[in-house]
C-alpha cells in the first residue's frame, strides 16, 4: 500500500465526479487494493448524497459540507517517491469546479425552499378559497332575495320589528339583519348608525325593507378598528345622511 494520504484530495474530486486522465486511473487501481480510501470515497459520497439530498430538507447538513471542503483543501502529505507537488494554480481549477458544485447544490436547495414555499401558499390559497366560498354560501343566504324568512318570539307576541347587527371591530366588518320592519316614508330610507364608545354616531349603511319587512346590511363602508357601544336606527332621506335626524327608531346595545 503506497501511503494513500496522497489521495485525499483526488478522492474529493472523485466523489465530485471531477477526477480525469492518469490521477482518476491511479486512484481507482489504489482504491481496489485499499479499503481505507474506499471507505473514504463512500463517506464523501454519502456528504455529497446528503448534499443534495438536504435540498428537500428543513436543515442541511453543515458538518458534510464542512467535511468535503475540508477534504477538497486537505494538504496532501507526500513521501520521497511522490511526483512534486502541486501548486495552488493547478489546484485552483479543481476547487473551483468543486465550488461550483458546491453552489449548485446550494442554489438546488434555495430553488428547493422556495418551491415548497410556493406548495404552501398554494395551499393557503386553496384554503382561502374555500373559506371565501363558504363566506359566501353564507352571505348569499342572508341576503338572498328568495329566502324566506322567519323570526321566531315568544307564543302569542305579535312580530315585533327587529334588528341584529353582527360587527366584528378588528376586521371592520358588519352583518345587519331586520325582520318585521314597516315600510319606510315614501322617499325616505332607515339609516344604520353605529354609535362610537367616543365620538359622533357613524353611518353604516342605508337599508329599504322588503314588502314582507325584510332587510340585510351587509360590510358597509366603516373607518377601522371602531369600538361600538350600540346600533342605532333612524329615518333618513334616501341617500341617507352623515348625522342622525331624530328621534331614533330602533337601539340597541352591545352585550
Ligand atoms: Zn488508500
Amino acid at each position: 500500500m503506497s501511503g494513500h494520504e496522497q489521495f485525499a484530495e483526488n478522492l474529493a474530486l472523485h466523489a465530485l465526479g471531477s477526477l480525469e486522465g492518469e490521477e482518476r486511473l491511479a486512484l481507482e487501481k489504489h482504491l481496489q487494493e485499499c479499503a481505507s480510501c474506499r471507505r473514504e470515497l463512500e463517506s464523501l459520497r454519502g456528504d455529497l448524497a446528503l448534499l443534495s439530498l438536504s435540498t428537500a430538507g428543513p436543515k442541511p447538513p453543515a458538518r458534510s459540507r464542512e467535511r468535503l471542503m475540508a477534504a477538497l483543501a486537505r494538504e496532501p502529505r507526500r513521501g520521497t517517491t511522490a511526483p512534486p507537488r502541486r501548486s495552488w494554480w493547478v489546484l485552483a481549477p479543481s476547487l473551483a469546479a468543486a465550488a461550483l458544485v458546491l453552489l449548485a447544490i446550494f442554489l438546488m436547495r434555495q430553488n428547493s425552499a422556495l418551491r415548497q414555499q410556493i406548495a404552501g401558499m398554494d395551499y393557503d390559497a386553496v384554503a382561502q378559497q374555500v373559506e371565501l366560498r363558504r363566506a359566501r354560501e353564507i352571505v348569499s343566504t342572508l341576503t338572498a332575495n328568495d329566502a324566506m324568512r322567519v323570526t321566531l318570539v315568544a307564543a302569542k307576541t305579535p312580530p315585533q320589528p327587529q334588528g341584529k347587527a353582527i360587527y366584528v371591530r378588528d376586521r371592520s366588518s358588519l352583518i345587519f339583519i331586520a325582520s318585521n320592519m314597516p315600510a319606510a316614508p315614501p322617499e325616505k330610507a332607515y339609516e344604520l348608525w353605529l354609535i362610537p364608545t367616543s365620538g359622533a354616531p357613524i353611518p353604516a349603511g342605508v337599508f329599504r325593507p322588503d314588502a314582507h319587512g325584510s332587510a340585510t346590511v351587509v360590510n358597509p363602508p366603516l373607518p377601522a378598528g371602531i369600538e361600538a357601544k350600540a346600533f342605532a336606527i333612524t329615518i333618513e332621506p334616501e341617500a341617507g345622511s352623515t348625522t342622525p335626524t331624530m328621534p331614533v327608531v330602533m337601539l340597541g346595545a352591545g352585550e
